[in-house]
């Protein structure tokens, strides 16, 4: 079957990102005057909850001063964007490079005539940050879909964000394949019916991968494509462990 796609989740899959927004989120926490401040221990586990104004949602909500859904929301939004704002002014000073073999992998695909697009749960000013600290404004050109949070309501592990990308394509789900980082995204990406390949890091590694076409380290393997992009599944298989 031939490959006409590569859908890119973002944090943790392109970039390291998991890092900087913990640390976002525990300055925006301290700038709000709140004591909350997310361990790495901690952060792991909330990601488990997709899109961060939902994960601030599910940790307040175990704590004893717990407000109601209404009032606890407003302050959410206030915190999220804070926080956001925080986030994307460390990513947009280089703060975060790319994984290794995400760059090589993304040329690659281009010159092999293979369409990019990114599914992912974060906001899009998140993306652009990220693009304008690594390769540049520029290669936000690179894709054909960039679908976000402000795309689809319901957050990984629903699929609608990948729907939401192969209908922006135009293109079935057997001839695109997602890359991801986390299990929540190996169900969205199963459940939108495409192939899957991971790529774990420190704060996935060891989580349920089960559906996945393979689990690799990171994309330093894949940035060899041939030409003519219908024989690229071979490699990539080639490249897993
Ligand atoms: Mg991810």
């Amino acid at each position: 079957m031939p490959l006409d796609a590569l859908i890119f989740d973002v944090d943790g899959t392109l970039a390291d990102t998991e890092e900087a927004h913990r640390r976002a989120f525990n300055l925006a926490f301290a700038q709000a005057d709140l004591p909350w401040r997310w361990s790495v221990e901690e952060y792991r586990v909330l990601l488990d909850v997709a899109g961060g104004k939902e994960r601030i949602r599910a940790y307040w909500s175990q704590l004893p001063d717990a407000p109601g859904p209404e009032a606890m929301w407003d302050r959410i939004l206030t915190l999220h964007a804070a926080k956001t704002a925080l986030y994307t002014e460390a990513v947009r000073s280089g703060q975060v490079p790319l994984r290794p073999g995400v760059e090589a992998t993304l040329r690659s695909a281009r010159d092999a005539g293979i369409t990019l697009a990114i599914a992912t749960t974060t906001s899009r000013v998140n993306v652009d940050a990220l693009f304008e600290g690594t390769l540049g404004a520029g290669a936000l050109g690179w894709f054909s879909a960039i679908c976000t949070a402000e795309t689809a309501a319901k957050k990984k592990p629903a699929p609608d964000v990948y729907l939401a990308a192969l209908a922006q394509l135009g293109l079935p789900p057997a001839r695109c394949l997602a890359v991801e980082d986390s299990r929540n995204g190996v169900l969205a990406a199963r459940a939108a019916g495409l192939e899957v390949l991971v790529t774990e890091n420190a704060y996935t590694r060891g989580q349920d991968f089960s559906g996945a076409l393979a689990v690799l380290d990171d994309l330093t393997g894949l940035h060899a494509l041939p030409d003519p992009p219908a024989s690229m599944m071979g490699p990539m298989l080639d490249a897993t462990r």
